[in-house]
């Protein structure tokens, strides 16, 4: 089968003058057709610029890149099956909804009836058949993301690339938003390339996410697959709490020099047989369960989340603590 994006040992090093950053290290990837994937990773590993590259509006220094099977080496992004939607959406300030969403047709020369009326049907298809006539200052953020998808996606492009486009809204609108996109990319079955550092956003959206630390791709899997199972300390700590045991105590219940384990895979038991004991140092409310941190002398802490409905033990009471074998995931590196 042909990859919809192909990124082969790709890398984009910036110069000026004697400073040189490489934002994207010898990255590969194969995103298939009609995949949700998604570039995950904190600010300043190289998400955005893997993006542009793709889009063509950044060239790599080494490396090529394949869209549905064609090199695209050094070609605009015009003549690329792809469109990019913008952190800051990009929309034309002093043009109407409408025209901004029919913006790519006018330019290759549609009729005006024509592009007005496949506009509208866009406009219904994000939800916003109302305010074809407005400018973009007179909409809310959560409408002018929409007006931005719908202007994406007018030109039928295979692949869609979007830079953080809910990073504007507030946490609410924000998780309508995930549902809604992933609904909408579901039903045109088209390629969807995400950026985000939200990690809750990458795994509720993804068909797979791939995880950028400095400009290195540490991980590509399905969200479950990263979360329960991840490569490296650096993975399983960004994409949520996460207890990582090291040395003899690692070995010898892993086999392994470093292991991870959820805080919500550990439970409160009696002493004999127990994992490991300790002492409660605090405990946090997180509204759907407590979050108790466990002092070990000679050990790291342990996060332990605890249901609403768990006895709940008080701060210096000691503590023994069980896990299930399967809950403890061993890590390919020493921590
Ligand atoms: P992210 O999107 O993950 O936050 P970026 O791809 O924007 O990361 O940036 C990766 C690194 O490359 C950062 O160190 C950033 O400062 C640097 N960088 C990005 N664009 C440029 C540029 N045009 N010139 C110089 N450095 C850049
Ligand atoms: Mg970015």
């Amino acid at each position: 089968m042909t990859h919809a994006v192909s990124l082969e040992r790709v890398s984009c090093v910036f110069s000026s003058g004697k400073r040189s950053v490489t934002a994207v290290d010898d990255v590969s990837i194969d995103i298939e057709p009609g995949e949700f994937f998604t570039l995950l990773g904190p600010s300043g590993s190289g998400k955005t610029t893997c993006l542009r590259m793709i889009g063509g509006f950044t060239a790599p220094t080494a490396g090529q890149i394949r869209i549905h099977g064609e090199e695209v080496g050094d070609r605009p992004p015009y003549l690329r099956p792809v469109t990019t939607v913008f952190q800051d959406y990009a929309l034309f300030p002093h043009m109407s909804v409408v025209e901004n969403v029919a913006y790519s047709l006018r330019v290759r020369g549609v009729d005006r009836s024509q592009r007005e009326r496949r506009a509208q049907e866009l406009l219904e298809m994000v939800r916003l058949p109302e305010i074809g006539d407005r400018k973009p200052a007179q909409l809310s953020g959560g409408q002018r993301q929409r007006v931005a998808l719908a202007r994406a996606l007018i030109s039928e492009p295979r692949v869609l690339l979007l830079d953080e486009p809910l990073g504007a809204l507030d946490l609410k609108l924000r998780e309508q938003m995930q549902g809604e996109l992933k609904e909408l990319q579901r039903r045109l079955g088209i390629t969807f390339v995400l950026v985000t550092h939200d990690q809750h956003e990458a795994l509720s959206m993804s068909d797979r996410i791939g995880v950028f630390n400095r400009g290195r791709l540490e991980q590509v899997a399905a969200p479950g697959e990263l979360y329960e199972r991840p490569r490296t300390r650096f993975v399983a700590q960004f994409l949520g709490a996460a207890n990582v045991l090291s040395g003899d105590e690692a070995n010898r219940l892993s086999g392994r020099p470093a292991a991870v384990i959820r805080p919500e895979r550990i439970r409160v038991g009696p002493a004999e047989g127990s994992r490991a004991s300790g002492t409660v140092a605090s405990v946090q409310y997180f509204g759907a369960f407590w979050r108790m941190a466990v002092a070990r002398p000679g050990a790291s802490d342990l996060l332990v989340d605890l249901g609403l409905d768990a006895a709940r033990p008080a701060v210096g009471e000691p503590v023994h603590l069980w896990w299930d074998d399967a809950a403890l995931h061993p890590l390919d590196e020493a921590a």
